[in-house]
C-alpha cells in the first residue's frame, strides 16, 4: 500500500483532518498507528477502506488508485474492524456474513471460533439466529468486537485494518485475542490503530500521527524510545 501526499478535510470544515501523509507499507508489514484522540487515526482508516475520497493526493493498493478499485473488490482485499461501526438490525448470521451467502457455513464457524463469537450462538436456543438488535444493542461492546473481527476474517483478506478492535474487551478477552490476532496476522499485512500499549506487541513498526500529520514513522522500539524522551512533539498512546 502506497500513500502518497494525502491530504483530507471533512465536507464543511476549514481545517485538514490529514495533512501531507505519505506511508508504503510492504506486503507482510506490521505496523501500528498511534496518537492522541482527534489525531486524524479513524479518519486515515476510512480513506483507506474509500469510505472517503482524499482532498488531495492518492492511496494505491498494488500499484492502483482506490478510486479505481471495486467496493466489493476493496472489501476482499481489507478485512475493516472499527470502533464506531455499529452492527445491522439483523442475526448474528447476518451480521457475520454481512450478506455473503457463498460463504459456507463451516467458514462461518470457523471465524466466529477464532474469535469467540460462537459462544454468543452457543448462549442462545437460536444459535446463530438469534436477532442481535438494533445496531447490534442486545449484545456488549466487547460481543460486538468479537462479531465484528470475526466478519473482518471470513473472506481471508491479505490486509487486516483494525481500528481499535479491542477496545471494548476486558483485559483477559484482549489478551486471548491478542495472541490470536498475533496467529491470524500471520503472512497478512496489519494495519494497527490502538491506544493500548498490550496491542504493540503485534507489530514491528510504528507511526504516529499527530494534528493530521505523521510525527514518527519507523521501528517500534526506536519510536517508542523517542516518544518517551520527549523527541515526539506531545503525540503519545
Ligand atoms: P480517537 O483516538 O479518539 O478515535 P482519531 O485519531 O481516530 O481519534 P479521527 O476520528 O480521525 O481521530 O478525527 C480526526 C479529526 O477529524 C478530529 O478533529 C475530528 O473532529 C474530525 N472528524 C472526525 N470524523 C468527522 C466527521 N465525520 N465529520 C467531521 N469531522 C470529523
Ligand atoms: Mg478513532
Amino acid at each position: 500500500m502506497d500513500i502518497q501526499q494525502l491530504n483530507f478535510t471533512y465536507p464543511g470544515l476549514d481545517t485538514p483532518s490529514l495533512r501531507g501523509i505519505n506511508l508504503r507499507i510492504a506486503p507482510g508489514e506490521r505496523v501500528a498507528i498511534i496518537g492522541r484522540s482527534g489525531s486524524g487515526k479513524s479518519t486515515l482508516a476510512r480513506l483507506i477502506m474509500g469510505l472517503h475520497t482524499p482532498t488531495e493526493g492518492q492511496i494505491l493498493l498494488d500499484g492502483l488508485d482506490l478510486r479505481q478499485i471495486d467496493v466489493a473488490d476493496l472489501r476482499s482485499q481489507i478485512g475493516y474492524v472499527s470502533h464506531d461501526m455499529p452492527l445491522l438490525a439483523g442475526s448474528l448470521r447476518d451480521n457475520l456474513t454481512l450478506g455473503a451467502h457463498y460463504v459456507s457455513d463451516e467458514r462461518m464457524l470457523e471465524v466466529a471460533q477464532l474469535t469467540g463469537a460462537h459462544e454468543l450462538a452457543r448462549q442462545h436456543p437460536l444459535g446463530f439466529d438469534r436477532p442481535v438488535g438494533e445496531r447490534g444493542q442486545l449484545l456488549s461492546g466487547g460481543q460486538r468486537q468479537m462479531v465484528l473481527m470475526a466478519r473482518a476474517l471470513l473472506l481471508d483478506p491479505p490486509i487486516l485494518l483494525f481500528d481499535e478492535p479491542t477496545s471494548a474487551l476486558d483485559n483477559s478477552t484482549e489478551d486471548t485475542l491478542r495472541q490470536h490476532l498475533k496467529a491470524w496476522a500471520n503472512g497478512k499485512t496489519l494495519l494497527l490503530i490502538t491506544h493500548r500499549m498490550s496491542m504493540l506487541s503485534l507489530v514491528e513498526r510504528l507511526v504516529v500521527l499527530d494534528h493530521g500529520r505523521v510525527v514518527a514513522d519507523g521501528p517500534k522500539a526506536a519510536v517508542i524510545e523517542a516518544l518517551r524522551k520527549g523527541h515526539i512533539g506531545q503525540a503519545s498512546v
